[in-house]
């Protein structure tokens, strides 16, 4: 199929991106990576009036990783991150990356894309939530607003992000103890049917700082929090990881709107959760 027409702009300044958005709202769409809008356009599934291209916008492509975390442009690459000699300095983010579909898609797939794109699937906004990051967001008439993760998504490709402002920057923070990105998937490269985003820290053999973020199994990243309390300064032992993957099954039954569809049960998704958390708390102690 071929898309609706629509008029093209690539503007060179962000001001001028800002601009369109607020003349044109709904009607206008922001092209980044176009692995997820340009099938979207074909099907149809989008009919703007105008395609906005953000790729001569030099800023939004730059990043920095520190031990503090990783602060990125919206046009930041995917795999320009993940190859980043640093990447290792925030857990967990070169495995939620090395897990975005193949490297091909990941040479053109942008951070600021994932998260505004908030696919319930998707690795990237299961670990930004798991992190506790935060999202830039701007707007000719907001100007600039910064968005806890928490409240950031808010349903099946739903954000708080309105027509008329650009997602610019992502901030995702290094988590002190370990993270790890876990999935099961038809094949390697396709989303998740169910994944797991798990972090903790350990002093002295007691649990700080737990988090645990289910992504592929409702309309939207969710944290486990009565799972989370099991942790909260707990030994990391056996007797631990059991109760916490116990607490998340049944708090799994719990959640509004879990997906049961054609590629997976309800069912099969609560029991492959506990044990792909399981592995995760076992693996990483
Ligand atoms: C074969 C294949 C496998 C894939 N597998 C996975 C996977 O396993 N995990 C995964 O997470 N993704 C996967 N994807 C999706 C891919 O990574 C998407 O590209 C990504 O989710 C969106 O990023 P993008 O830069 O391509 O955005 P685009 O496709 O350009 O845009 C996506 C949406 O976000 C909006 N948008 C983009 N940037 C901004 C911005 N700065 N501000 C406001 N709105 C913006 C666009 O308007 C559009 O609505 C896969 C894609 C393919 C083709």
């Amino acid at each position: 199929m071929k898309p609706h027409p629509f008029d093209y702009a690539a503007p060179e300044a962000l001001d001028e991106v800002l601009d369109l958005l607020a003349r044109l709202g709904d009607d206008a769409v922001v092209i980044a990576g176009g692995q997820s809008l340009v099938p979207m356009l074909n099907l149809r599934l989008a009919r703007p009036e105008m395609v906005v291209d953000l790729r001569r916008i030099a800023d939004l492509a730059t990043f920095t990783i520190t031990d503090q975390g990783l602060r990125a442009g919206a046009m930041a690459r995917a795999i320009d991150v993940e190859e980043h000699p640093d990447v290792h300095l925030v857990p967990g983010l070169g495995d939620a990356l090395r897990q975005i579909g193949h490297p091909q898609v990941r040479s053109r797939t942008t951070i600021g894309g994932s998260v505004a794109h908030a696919d319930a699937a998707a690795e990237l906004p299961a670990l930004l939530l798991a992190l506790s990051g935060q999202v830039v967001l701007h707007s000719v008439a907001r100007g600039e607003r910064t968005v806890e993760a928490a409240d950031f998504f808010t349903g099946p490709m739903m954000t708080v992000r309105e027509p008329d402002e650009l997602l610019t920057s992502v901030w995702i923070p290094a988590h002190p103890g370990s993270v790890a990105v876990v999935e099961v998937a038809k094949r390697p490269g396709d989303f998740a049917m169910v994944g797991a985003v798990v972090a903790y820290a350990i002093a002295d053999g007691v649990i700080s700082d737990p988090s645990i973020v289910l992504f592929g199994v409702s309309g939207q990243p969710v944290r486990m929090a009565s799972a989370e309390a099991v942790l909260v300064g707990a030994v990391a032992n056996a007797n631990t990881f059991q109760a916490t993957v116990e607490q998340l099954r049944e708090e799994f039954g719990l959640l509004e709107g879990f997906r049961d569809d054609v590629y997976a049960t309800g069912g099969y998704r609560r029991q492959v959760a506990g044990t792909l958390v399981a592995r995760a708390l076992a693996s990483m102690s």
